[in-house]
């Protein structure tokens, strides 16, 4: 795994400070309206494009940011604390990106990253299938070779961006008897065209304004050269090799959302009045207060070790494994102690909480479930500490 190299203090002081400013001018007064109207953010994005955030992690070599993961999961924390939802639309699209980077060829890297970077093309990962999401080596789209072309058929479902992206990395079967199942899998580069539809926008309890959609690919005929490294049966390891850093990106957000929270209910706690003084002065949510700022500070230093380590270039899935799991859990339990201080107020759509509080269950299932995550540190742990 090559290092990343750090930014200078300045350079990134500079970078997170541009955000804090978009944050509070652009984003924060805005958040409620969008995400009860469930609308897609297309000022935003717009806006997104001109900070760099689709080029993020993408090397400047091709026109993106190049940023550190530490930087990254900085900047990620950060918007999250005030609006989670829309780092999905460039965390997804980094993660199509990086499958290009790390796995393409270097015509491959030259045809897409500038236009990714940029953000005039923009999309994200296709893995999951009706009937296989944490399987995934049971997924059923499948890839025939035809000549010089791959025709494509099945179905994607839950795919961010999937209605406003024009192009995704595609998970299908190139030989569907192949065992172990992982060997007959290959990833693709998709851009919308024929024989490529959205199904349907899927309802969510949270996590609005960004699209999740079903795709439906039939007939989809597509030149052999779009096959990521132009080798058949890497697809799985292709697919899986951006996880490290789709684990920091997740317990990033994780951070900000924890954090997010623990503001919403530090001030609320300091203005709202109970039996003549304000409630942060009764022990039952001093208690909540105390929990809630261990965790958020836990979860940062958790989610920045892993991030140092990804960028030191050492093997990492340990370390943003437990941090994704951690930072996670972390956001949703501070988000339901922070709706808990609000009272009756926390389940009203006036204030923001309630929002925090619909949009943080998704970073227990994105990237892996936290069920998996579990299982996944586990082994790892014991890999790492074998009996002599
Ligand atoms: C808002 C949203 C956005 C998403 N965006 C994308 C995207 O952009 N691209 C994409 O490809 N996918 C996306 N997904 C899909 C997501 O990655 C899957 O939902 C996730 O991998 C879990 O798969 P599943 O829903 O099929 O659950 P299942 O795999 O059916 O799991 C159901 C339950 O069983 C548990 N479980 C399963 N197997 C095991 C096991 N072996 N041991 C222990 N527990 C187990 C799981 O942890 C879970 O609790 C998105 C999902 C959501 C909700």
């Amino acid at each position: 795994m090559p290092t990343r190299a750090q930014l200078s203090q300045v350079d990134e002081e500079q970078l997170l400070a541009t955000i804090d400013r978009w944050l509070e001018k652009d984003i924060r007064p805005v958040v409620k309206t969008f995400d009860h109207e469930d609308a897609y953010p297309a000022a935003i994005v717009a806006q997104m494009k001109e900070l760099g955030l689709f080029g993020a992690t993408i090397a400047q070599e091709f026109g993106g940011l190049g940023l550190p993961a530490t930087t990254y999961a900085k900047l990620v924390m950060r918007i999250a604390s005030v609006w989670m939802a829309i780092t999905g639309i460039f965390n997804s699209h980094l993660m199509l990106a990086l499958a290009i980077e790390k796995f393409g060829t270097k015509r491959q890297q030259q045809a897409w990253l500038p236009r990714l970077a940029s953000g005039d093309v923009r999309g994200g990962l296709a893995l999951t299938e009706p009937d296989a999401g944490t399987d995934l080596q049971g997924i059923r789209m499948t890839a025939r070779r035809d000549g010089g072309d791959y025709v494509i058929n099945g179905t994607k479902t839950w795919i961010s961006n999937g209605i406003e992206g024009s192009c995704f990395a595609i998970l299908v079967k190139t030989d569907p008897n192949a065992q172990p199942r992982h060997k007959g899998m290959s990833l693709f580069i998709a851009p919308k065209q024929k024989g490529f539809r959205v199904g349907r926008k899927l309802e969510k309890l949270g996590y609005n304004c960004i699209d999740s959609a079903e795709l439906i690919l039939q007939d989809y005929r597509i030149p052999a050269d779009h096959l990521i490294g132009e080798v058949e049966g890497k697809g799985f390891y292709q697919a899986t090799g951006g996880l490290e850093l789709g684990r920091i990106n997740v317990a990033a957000r994780g951070v900000g959302m924890a954090e997010g929270a623990l503001r919403l209910a530090t001030e609320y706690a300091q203005l709202r009045r109970t039996f003549g003084k304000p409630i942060c002065e009764h022990q039952a949510i001093q208690l909540k207060l105390g929990e809630m700022v261990t965790r958020a500070q836990a979860a940062r230093l958790l989610t920045l070790a892993a991030a140092e380590a990804f960028d030191r270039g050492e093997r990492c899935d340990l370390e943003a494994g437990t941090a994704k799991f951690f930072s996670s859990e972390a956001a949703l339990e501070n988000s339901t102690e922070a709706l808990r201080i609000h009272g009756a107020y926390g389940y009203s759509k006036e204030y923001d909480i309630e929002r925090f509080y619909r949009d943080a269950p998704l970073t227990c299932i994105g990237e892996g479930t936290n069920e998996m995550q579990r299982i996944i540190i586990a082994k790892q742990w014991i890999k790492r500490n074998p009996v002599s």
